[in-house]
């Protein structure tokens, strides 16, 4: 069964979300926008799979989410304060960042 999202908001600092399966994580903004996952944010693997990860100058601005898009119902796409709107976070990303995909589970 695909993994659905059933409910997302920004309260109090963190991303909270909540899954079709009853799990729901609680993302620290800073820590999600640190993980963003695009290209300028964690770099690209060059033609010998180095990765070379660029420096990343976060504002004031760029740890406040303005807006969050859902994508094609399998990813969040967050909109941050200072126009940073390229990372597609997966739910499965977004669960393996808030330590829930699966490998503590009881
Ligand atoms: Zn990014």
């Amino acid at each position: 069964m695909a993994l659905t999202l059933e409910h997302c908001a920004v309260v109090g600092g963190e991303l909270a979300l909540a899954f079709g399966d009853g799990r729901e994580a609680f993302l620290p903004l800073p820590m999600l926008r640190r993980a963003c996952p695009c290209a300028s944010c964690q770099g690209e693997p060059d033609a010998l799979g180095r990765v070379i990860r660029p420096m990343v100058d976060h504002g004031a601005d760029a740890f406040e989410m303005k807006g969050i898009d859902v994508v094609g119902g399998y990813a969040i796409q967050p909109r941050w304060a200072d126009g940073h709107a390229t990372g597609i976070y997966t739910f499965a990303y977004l669960l393996k960042l808030a330590g829930l995909d699966g490998s503590h589970r009881p």
